[in-house]
């Protein structure tokens, strides 16, 4: 069963919001009395008794003690019950896959990496989906209590009612293929969604939804996505900032896509890893000591830097660099933003910044998040 996600702005009524706000309040601010939500989300007393009554039937927000009195009776303190439900992202990738569990404030329970090559088979759902339960009894987590599963996969989707299916994923050796592959042995709700919507999803939900940026994920493949004040800018088709097929250099690499000098074929964790036969942790171990690995590395920073640069030229916005490569590229910030403050003789203002999930697994995390974030909209 898929789970029904809607992101268009005009779709959430002001009640949806209103409600949410006081869940995000109480989950960033508890314990919190409703006096305070009353006037700090300028909501009446009644309406905040309302909305609390609401979360407190299906135990998502819970009472805890009392505030110390100033005169008269004391008032109640609310905060989020974090075991009152829990869900899974799966980050799929070519080479591995990352199952992570978080309960209902988004804490992480779990998170584990599978090396296991990717393929468009029924052998390879089977498994993830075996490993998936295998997590779930582990973790000793209340089945019940799981509200669903968020899967992220590399590449664009077509996602009607009949069917899911993935047109397009550069970084997987497959096209249009089922999700049916790995849907069919699901037993949990589902939602499916491009990598970099989910980790920029993720971002903005670590953000509190309140800023705008632009997010390029970097891994195997590279993409993208825009946040304007907290959502998804959703665009006029489903192919939207898709940074990594930039063209950047004409007659350049060919690109997976089937185009030439996309900035992908210069910045994908590859040029790092395989287009070299080592791991990206040897190729940062050895970099200082490898004269071949630092002029790479160099040319590697210089088309960061211009894709950087570019994604800021059309949109304005704060870019955020995340995915695989981000803890990597930490110890160079300051060499980054040298670099970037010379292509950038129109912006002086630092606009560029890490993605506030440094490991990889912000994608699985996301992925689950939404899953919460469904949850918490049937409310
Ligand atoms: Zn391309």
């Amino acid at each position: 069963m898929r789970l029904d996600i809607d992101s268009s702005i005009s779709s959430i009524s002001v009640k949806e919001i209103n409600m949410k706000k006081l869940f995000q309040y109480v989950y960033k601010n508890g314990p919190v009395s409703k006096q305070e939500l009353s006037i700090n989300l300028d909501l009446s007393f009644p309406t905040v008794n309302q909305y609390l009554k609401k979360f407190e039937e299906i135990g998502a927000i819970i009472q805890y003690g009392t505030f110390q009195s100033t005169g008269g009776r004391k008032a109640a303190a609310y905060i989020c019950n974090s075991s009152h439900a829990y869900s899974i992202g799966v980050y799929i990738t070519r080479l591995f896959y990352i199952i992570t569990i978080i309960n209902l404030i988004g804490e992480q329970i779990f998170s584990r990496k599978y090396i296991k090559t990717f393929e468009a088979t029924e052998d390879y759902g089977e498994e993830m989906n075996n490993d998936i339960n295998e997590v779930i009894v582990s973790s000793k987590i209340d089945i019940c209590k799981i509200k669903g599963i968020g899967f992220s996969i590399p590449g664009i989707l077509k996602n009607d009612d009949e069917n899911i299916v993935v047109q397009f994923a550069p970084s997987l050796p497959y096209k249009n293929w089922s999700f049916d592959i790995i849907s069919k042995y699901c037993n949990f709700p589902f939602i499916v969604d491009n990598d970099a919507n989910l980790g920029g999803f993720c971002e903005a939900w670590e953000d509190n939804f309140k800023n705008s940026f632009a997010y390029i994920h970097i891994a195997g493949g590279v993409g993208g996505t825009i946040i304007i004040d907290g959502k998804t800018f959703l665009g006029n088709n489903n192919i939207i900032a898709e940074f990594g097929h930039m063209i950047v250099e004409p007659h350049g690499n060919t690109c997976n896509c089937g185009r030439n000098g996309c900035l992908e074929t210069y910045i994908s964790t590859r040029v790092l890893s395989d287009n070299l036969n080592i791991s990206l942790e040897t190729f940062f171990e050895e970099l200082n000591n490898n004269k071949e690995y630092r002029k790479i590395f160099e040319d590697y920073l210089d088309f960061l830097c211009i894709g950087i640069s570019n994604i800021r030229l059309i949109l304005g916005l704060d870019v955020v660099v995340a995915g695989e490569i981000t803890e990597y590229l930490i110890p160079y910030e300051d060499l980054i933003q040298k670099k970037l403050s010379q292509i950038d003789i129109l912006d002086s203002d630092k606009y560029f910044r890490f993605s506030k999930i440094k490991r990889e697994n912000a994608s699985s995390r996301g992925a689950a998040l939404r899953v919460i974030e469904s949850y918490l909209d049937q409310i």
